[in-house]
């Protein structure tokens, strides 16, 4: 069963085709503030996660039951990994029904602990499967704390970090490239290849368009700087770095496109205030209403090519790793130049 919901009569909008449910609601608290962060604000709902589970568990038995094995469930509850133990073979679980495994602990904004109570941590997670940490670094020391807004963040991650080694599970690494953090990058390595035990994935990459990074574009990196650095930190960059382009490249690209319709997952957004009456609801009534809300969020975005040609700038050879990323900068301009008022955060360009 696909969605297949035209926009019709209006001169702007777009079509779009739903492929799936996205159940989203952030409940994880976090104790970083980085100034790059993609959720910008972060209202912690104090939701249990079992009631997120449920709903969750509800739309997959609903597609199960239709053989919508293309309709694809989704959920997310936050970027930090800092769940107590048993909401976290839920999330473990969720993810196993949808055909992934989550074996991978992110570190960033967790709690402090102490060394004992580190290594308790650690050892509880991998004894449930996870086998690998992941630590998010802008530069060392004193730099990446202040990009963290947390003192003390680098030492943090380094001590989990040496921590996790020592449990023989894997260390994977991410490094943001931007015009500040350059000078940093080699000290960081260093400081990165001090720490035993295996590092299975040490990857570089920009920063995203999105959240608080949306006024960082000083930071971004331009596409000379990019192919310009030396070997050993461009062998890092993550394998889809070739994908990465200038705004400049970006316009050609998109110029060559035809509009196609949007692909779109419906977007349950839960807070405290709304959980109940969707739990009392069927998975269609819901389906329904997000479909009904989502066309008209959809209605008041112009196509990609026009916001392209109205807003693209030939001249900004900064580069965004991703289609969403330079389409939700040519759209944020547009809203500064035509304020709508509509349900953003129901789009892919929220
Ligand atoms: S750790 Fe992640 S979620 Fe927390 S502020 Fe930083 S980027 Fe945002």
């Amino acid at each position: 069963m696909k969605f297949l919901i035209q926009n019709g009569g209006c001169i702007i909008g777009r079509s779009i085709e739903i492929e799936g449910i996205w159940v989203h609601t952030n409940i994880i608290p976090c104790h970083n503030r980085c100034g790059y962060c993609q959720i910008g604000k972060k209202k912690v709902e104090d939701i249990p996660f079992s009631r997120v589970a449920a709903i969750v568990d509800r739309f997959t038995e609903w597609k199960e039951e239709r053989g919508l094995s293309d309709f694809k469930v989704w959920h997310w509850v936050g970027y930090t990994h800092d769940f107590d133990l048993s909401s976290l073979n839920q999330v473990k679980r969720l993810y196993a029904r949808h055909g992934w495994e989550l074996d991978l602990i992110l570190l960033g904004g967790i709690s402090d602990r102490r060394e004992d109570e580190l290594r308790s941590w650690l050892i509880e997670r991998k004894a449930i499967g996870f086998t690998s940490v992941v630590a998010s670094f802008m530069g060392y020391g004193s730099f990446h704390d202040r990009w963290s807004g947390r003192k003390g963040d680098f030492e943090r991650l380094m001590s989990v970090q040496n921590a996790a080694a020592g449990l023989d599970m894997d260390l994977q690494q991410r490094i943001f490239l931007t015009e500040s953090s350059i000078p940093y990058l080699d000290g960081l390595l260093e400081e990165l290849d001090k720490l035993p035990g295996k590092v299975k994935v040490r990857e570089i990459y920009p920063l995203f368009y999105s959240g608080r990074a949306v006024k960082l574009e000083k930071e971004r990196i331009t596409e000379d700087k990019l192919n310009g650095l030396p070997e050993h930190i461009k062998r890092l960059y993550r394998s889809d770095w070739k994908n990465w382009r200038s705004e400049k490249r970006w316009v050609e690209t998109v110029m060559d496109e035809g509009d196609m319709p949007e692909k779109v997952s419906l977007k349950l957004i839960l807070n405290e205030s709304n959980i109940s009456r969707y739990e009392s609801m069927g998975c269609e009534e819901i389906l329904a209403e997000l479909e009904i809300r989502t066309r008209n969020a959809y209605s008041k975005i112009p196509s990609r090519r026009e916001l392209c040609q109205r807003f693209g700038d030939v001249s900004n050879e900064r580069v965004y790793m991703f289609r969403h990323d330079i389409e939700r900068k040519w759209f944020n301009t547009h809203l500064q130049a035509s304020s709508t008022n509509f349900e953003r955060n129901l789009t892919h360009l929220d």
